[in-house]
């Protein structure tokens, strides 16, 4: 007998929905399913996903690169031109123009109390690179060869940089130790992210807090484009949240909700942005 959480094949996993658990594999797929890649919408509490993701391991050989840039872009010049083109000329103009702010350092700066500091999903080490001296920077990122470029980057600061996944590096870390977690374009690709959400909550001290940016599912221009949105990312992006859900998953994992404004859910931005803490025991 085998339960619609065993693989399909080694590398193709089947899902129930990462919100409810529902099993929703007899369902219909989403129109907005691309592909083999089918997206469900779960019949009991609406959480859009993708129903059958890579594994780890495939993630690691054959997404780990698209993972951090995407197919979007040759699909998008392959079927849409126009927008293609559009966005890959307009974006980059409208940000030195507009100079748009560090949104991160900001909030980091604003949210984390001095120390250890983990970037999920840190890439080369970009962010975790530009973190005021009183964090030590800490990251996990699955690519063996992004992770050792990011050491390479950070080897000055301290800290270390685990080549795993975020659940096993966030395992890895002891306990009530962590004073800031950076969740930045990460909990969408996660497999698992009420275990994840749930993880971070163990690994941060009480008083720290963690920064969570996502593509907004609910924003207008999903419901404008359609397809075309560019929040849709096959077969990266597996997790679709929307301010509602976002706050449900987080507040389900322990946490408390400290910023999630009406400018930090703007329904005309494609991204949202949550700052969310673990309380301090009561006395
Ligand atoms: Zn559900």
């Amino acid at each position: 007998m085998t339960t619609s959480q065993e693989a399909a094949s080694p590398d193709v996993l089947a899902r129930n929905c990462p919100k409810c658990g529902t099993d929703n594999l007899a369902a219909a797929a989403l129109k907005y399913s691309w592909q083999n890649w089918k997206l469900k919408g779960c019949a009991v509490c609406g959480f859009v996903y993708l129903e059958n993701p890579p594994g780890y391991e495939a993630l690691v050989s054959e997404f780990a690169w698209e993972r951090n840039h995407g197919d979007r872009g040759k699909r998008m010049r392959e079927e849409y031109p126009l927008s293609y083109y559009f966005s890959r000329y307009w974006t980059p103009i409208r940000r030195r123009v507009i100079r748009k702010p560090n949104k991160t350092a900001s909030r980091i700066a604003a949210s984390f109390p001095p120390g250890p500091v983990v970037d999920i999903g840190c890439g080369t080490g970009d962010q975790l690179a530009q973190l005021p001296a009183a964090y030590e920077p800490y990251g996990v990122e699955i690519s063996e060869e992004l992770a050792h470029r990011a050491r390479e980057r950070l080897a000055d600061r301290g800290g270390k940089v685990f080549a795993m996944s975020a659940i096993d590096g966030l395992a890895a870390i002891p306990e009530g130790t962590v004073s800031g977690i950076i969740m930045r374009s990460f909990l969408e690709h996660e497999q698992q992210p009420g275990k994840l959400l749930g993880l971070a909550w163990r690994t941060l001290r009480p008083g720290g807090a963690a920064i969570i940016k996502v593509p907004n599912y609910a924003c207008v221009n999903r419901r404008v484009l359609g397809n075309r949105w560019c929040g849709f990312r096959f077969p990266g992006h597996v997790n679709y949240f929307t301010p509602r859900s976002l706050r449900e998953m987080v507040e389900a994992a322990g946490f408390q909700v400290d910023r999630f404004g009406l400018f930090d859910r703007f329904y005309l931005s494609d991204n949202m942005w949550m700052v969310v803490s673990k309380p301090n025991a009561a006395p």
